[in-house]
């Protein structure tokens, strides 16, 4: 009789694995294990990276959706600003203070953030452009109501 040497329990001296423990008791035994376990771990992380995948997919697709509604909703809003300042602007324009008011108007417009990416490699944020506004829209109702 032999014994594991894992867990010292006497084992049949052809037996590949141990009875007690499942200790392989040959070479052949062993990599005829190792080959096993490895193929469960890949299943396991497979079917795993799968599922994390197909999870982190849909609630990727889920934050582009958001994304692209908050996205959309910001360049409506771009629109209507800019637009609106421009026409509002354009009922001032002998007052010095309008042009301001229209470049303010222009500059948050999504074509012209859209512009900025040819000489920058990417388009400014849009908290850049809001800035723009802002302050050309401070600068023109300045002048407005200081002339
Ligand atoms: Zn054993």
């Amino acid at each position: 009789m032999a014994s594991c040497p894992r867990c010292e329990a006497s084992i049949d001296e052809e037996a590949r694995y141990c009875a007690q423990c499942g200790a392989p008791q040959t070479e052949d035994a062993a990599e005829e294990l190792d080959e096993y376990v490895q193929r469960q771990a890949e299943q396991v992380a497979g079917g795993g990276g799968d599922g994390g995948g197909d999870a982190s997919g849909s609630s990727r697709f889920a934050d582009m959706a958001d994304l692209s509604d908050r996205e959309q909703l910001w360049r409506r809003g771009c629109y209507v600003v800019g637009y609106g300042t421009v026409v509002v602007a354009l009922t001032l324009v002998p007052a010095i203070g309008s042009f301001p008011l229209i470049l303010a108007g222009i500059a948050i417009l999504p074509p012209i953030r859209r512009l900025t990416a040819e000489p920058l490699g990417s388009p400014l944020k849009r908290e850049v452009m809001a800035g723009l506004y802002a302050i050309f829209a401070v600068v023109g109702a300045a002048l407005l109501f200081l002339l």
